[in-house]
């Protein structure tokens, strides 16, 4: 049997497509690769999202989850997309499961977070290396742990890992954040928190578990070494559209119009994983909603 639509990804945007398309009764299934929930999933604090005043990322999920299966989505879970045929008004969608037929595909598969790339990095991943703060900074209570980054994901996570950590040290690349204002405020008046700025991470080094980290100044070039229990790292996304042979950008994001519409016929996209000047939960909720209706239209016009 055939879906109208497959829609590959369960955070906020596949989530959101989901309850759309089921709204226009079409037959849909969605599949993720892990669990429903997304990169959300390890964000702890959501306060910017219309209608929740402060929620977490789990409990927003939660409740996107509980939406789409109401309107009676069906979901698969760890099931990893391969590739994805076109043959014109039927797709075929290659899973670890086999194949799936449909005659439209929503794309929301959402991003993977970038390794730094520095020495040492590979080696302590799970002894001192983290790129979740939710996940493992229970690890670090009263301890010393430096995040990299300064975007809004390494100063929202810096902020948390203070709840735990006795001293947070951000080393940041330039002298300037990249994280929306109200963020950075909160930042700066935390007073566990301490900047290395114009400062990149060349080496994370220790014996058993993470000991220190050898930081270099980009201006002075001068080399200096910071003691610390934890690296978190959070130096942006790629995105998890190798499977998908559309048009996309240099960084691999996909590129679609104002109506989610790939360089493919009845591929759409939405969410963290296309072209788009913002990712946030509620841009994404709305790409998912726009992909949905424009899936449909193409599906009467077929
Ligand atoms: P991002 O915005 O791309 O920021 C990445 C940060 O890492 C930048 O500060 C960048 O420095 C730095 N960086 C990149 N490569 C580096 C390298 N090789 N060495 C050292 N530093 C490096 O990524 P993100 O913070 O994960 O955020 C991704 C998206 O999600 C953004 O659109 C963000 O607004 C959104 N988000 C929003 C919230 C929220 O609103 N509360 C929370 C989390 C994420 P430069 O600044 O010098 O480029």
């Amino acid at each position: 049997m055939a879906y109208d639509v497959v829609i590959i990804g369960g955070g906020p945007a596949g989530l959101a497509a989901g309850i759309y398309v089921k709204r226009a009764m079409l037959n849909a299934l969605l599949i993720e690769k892990i669990g429903i929930g997304g990169q959300i999933l390890i964000t702890d604090l959501v306060e910017n999202y219309p209608g929740f005043l402060e929620t977490s990322g789990a409990d927003l999920s939660r409740k996107f989850e509980q939406h789409a299966l109401k309107f009676g989505l069906e979901i698969k879970s760890i099931v990893e997309v391969t590739g994805i045929e076109d043959r014109g008004e039927m797709k075929v969608v290659k899973t670890s499961e086999g194949d799936l037929d449909t005659k439209a595909v929503i794309i929301a598969a959402g991003t993977t977070p970038r390794k730094l790339g520095a020495k040492g990095e590979l080696n302590f991943i799970g002894r001192g290396v983290s790129y979740c703060a939710t996940c493992d900074g229970f690890f670090f209570r009263e301890k010393v742990v430096v995040v990299v980054g300064g975007g809004d994901s390494a100063i929202t996570e810096a902020i948390f890992l203070t709840k735990m950590a006795k001293k947070v040290i951000i080393v940041h690349r330039r002298d300037k954040l990249r994280a929306e204002k109200i963020n950075q405020e909160h930042a700066f008046a935390n007073p566990k928190i301490s900047f290395a700025w114009d400062s990149v991470v060349e080496e994370i080094a220790g014996k058993q578990v993470v000991e220190k980290v050898m930081v270099r100044n980009v201006k002075t070039n001068e080399l200096s070494e910071i003691k610390t229990d934890g690296v978190f790292i959070y130096v942006g996304l790629i995105p998890n559209t190798g499977f998908a042979d559309v048009e996309k950008d240099e960084g691999g994001f996909i590129i679609a119009n104002g109506k989610m519409e790939t360089s493919v016929r009845g591929i759409f996209v939405a969410g963290d994983c296309r072209v788009t000047p913002l990712r946030q939960i509620a841009t994404a909720v709305g790409d998912g909603a726009i992909a949905a209706v424009s899936a449909e239209k193409y599906l009467e016009g077929i």
